[in-house]
C-alpha cells in the first residue's frame, strides 16, 4: 500500500465544521485504498492567542523587566495547540467509523535540537506510525512539534507543521505529501496585492525554496529544503476544493531545477539591522540570542543584515548584547521585496533593471543567485511587488 502524508494548515481546521470536511476527506482517502498520515496544525489563530497569553502572563503586575517569556516555556505553551487538533479530528474520525490514533510529536519520534521556540529536526524515527498504519490506523500527528535530544518539548517556528508533514513523509518513504490550506496552490505574486498574479502548476524546490525564506507564506522554506533532500514530491492544495470527493487545482514542488524569474515575494515584519562597531562580536551576539540573520553584508562601514520578527521572541535581549558591540541601530517597520528564480541574480541587467522599476530608493538593495531583493518601509512593499511583477514576471507568461 502506498502512504500519503495529508497536512492541514489552521485555517482548514478553524472550527468544528471544517474539521469535521477534513475528517470526511481522510477517510475518504483511506478507503481509496492508502495509508495515511495526517499531520495537523493548530485550530485557525490558535498559536497567535497562546503567544499572547505567554507575554500577558510575563507582564502581569509584579513582574519585573524583560517582560519576555522564556523560550522553553513558550514552547510547553504553544505546543499545546497542535494536540488539540490531533485529538479532536481523531475523535471525528472514528465517529465517521474510520480507525484513527492521535500522536504527539515526540510519540512521533520527530527528534529536534535544543534551539526553543525555532528548533530543527535533526532525525525522524517513526516506529511508532509505522506500527500504528500496520494495525490499520490513520495516524494523525501533531505538526510544528518535536522532543530535543534531552528530552525537552520543542517547536520548529512559525509555520512548521509542514516541516513535519515532509520529514515524515521522507522518514516513512512517502511519494507525495499534501498540502492543504486556504489557498490553491503558489502564484507568480500574492494574488491580493498583485490581481493579475498566475497560479503556477508546476515549481522547482530552489525557486520554491528560496520564495519561502523570502516570506511567501504558502510553503514553508525548512519544509521545502526536506522534500529537495529526500525527493518528496509537495501538493500544495486548497482544502475547499478538495472537499465531497471533488478537486482542483494545485502547485507540485519537483526537484528539477527551472532557470529565470518565476515570482515576485512581498515581506512585513522585518528589522533593518545597521551596526559600526565589533561587527564579529555583534554576530557572535546573534548567535547567543538565537536571533537569525538575514543577508549578512559586512563592508567597511560596518555590519548590514535583516531580521525576520516573526521567530525571534526575544529581541530585547539580542539589543542589550548588541550594545555592548559598539554603535547600532535597529529599524522596525521595514519590508522587503524580492524577486526569485534560479539565475535571477546572476544578471547585472536584471539587477539594473529591478533597481529602476522601483518607485522610490530602497534602503538596502541585495542580490544572490536566487534572488534579487530590495528593502522598503513596509507600506511601500505593495506598489513595488506590482512593479516587478509587471516588469519582470506578467509580461512573459
Ligand atoms: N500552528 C503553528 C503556527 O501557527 C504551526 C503551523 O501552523 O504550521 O505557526
Ligand atoms: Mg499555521
Amino acid at each position: 500500500m502506498t502512504i500519503v502524508v495529508q497536512k492541514f494548515g489552521g485555517s482548514s481546521l478553524a472550527d468544528l465544521e471544517r474539521l469535521g470536511r477534513v475528517a470526511e476527506l481522510v477517510v475518504r482517502t483511506r478507503r481509496a485504498g492508502h495509508d495515511v498520515v495526517v499531520v495537523v496544525s493548530a485550530m485557525g489563530k490558535t498559536t497567535d492567542g497562546l503567544l499572547a497569553l505567554g507575554r500577558d502572563a510575563a507582564r502581569l503586575p509584579g513582574s519585573e523587566a524583560p517582560p519576555e517569556p522564556p523560550r522553553r516555556e513558550l514552547d510547553m505553551l504553544v505546543s499545546t495547540g497542535e494536540r488539540v487538533s490531533m485529538a479532536l479530528l481523531s475523535i471525528a474520525i472514528r465517529a465517521r467509523g474510520g480507525d484513527a490514533v492521535s500522536l504527539t510529536g515526540s510519540q512521533s519520534g520527530i527528534i529536534t535540537n535544543d534551539r526553543h521556540f525555532d528548533a530543527k529536526i535533526i532525525e525522524v524515527r517513526p516506529f511508532r506510525v509505522e506500527d500504528e498504519l500496520a494495525r490499520g490506523r490513520i495516524v494523525i500527528v501533531a505538526g510544528y512539534q518535536g522532543m530535543s535530544y534531552r528530552r525537552e518539548i520543542t517547536t520548529l517556528g512559525r509555520g512548521g507543521s509542514d516541516t513535519t508533514a515532509v520529514a515524515l513523509a521522507a522518514a516513512l518513504g512517502a511519494e507525495r505529501c499534501e498540502i492543504y490550506s486556504d489557498v490553491d496552490g503558489v502564484y507568480t505574486a500574492d494574488p491580493r496585492s498583485v490581481p493579475d498574479a498566475a497560479h503556477l502548476p508546476e515549481l522547482d524546490c530552489d525557486t520554491m525554496q528560496e520564495m519561502a525564506e523570502a516570506g511567501a507564506k504558502v510553503l514553508n522554506a525548512r519544509a521545502v529544503e526536506w522534500a529537495k533532500k529526500s525527493g518528496v514530491v509537495i501538493a500544495a492544495r486548497r482544502s475547499a476544493d478538495f472537499a465531497d470527493g471533488a478537486s482542483g487545482l494545485e502547485t507540485r514542488v519537483l526537484a528539477a531545477a527551472q532557470a529565470g524569474a518565476r515570482a515576485v515575494v512581498g515581506d512585513r515584519k522585518l528589522a533593518l539591522l545597521r551596526s559600526s562597531g565589533d561587527t564579529t562580536a555583534l554576530l557572535a551576539a546573534a548567535a547567543d540570542a538565537n536571533v537569525p540573520l538575514r543577508d549578512v553584508t559586512l563592508d567597511g562601514a560596518g555590519l548590514t543584515a535583516s531580521i525576520s520578527l516573526l521567530n525571534a521572541p526575544d529581541l530585547r535581549h539580542f539589543c542589550e548584547l548588541a550594545r555592548r558591540t559598539g554603535p547600532f541601530s535597529l529599524e522596525a517597520g521595514m519590508g522587503q521585496v524580492s524577486l526569485v528564480g534560479v539565475g535571477v541574480g546572476n544578471e547585472p541587467a536584471t539587477i539594473a533593471a529591478a533597481r529602476r522599476a522601483l518607485p522610490e530608493a530602497p534602503s538596502w538593495f541585495t542580490s544572490s543567485p536566487l534572488r534579487v531583493s530590495a528593502f522598503l518601509p513596509e507600506g511601500a512593499v505593495p506598489d513595488a511587488e506590482r512593479a516587478w511583477h509587471a516588469a519582470f514576471v506578467g509580461t512573459t507568461r
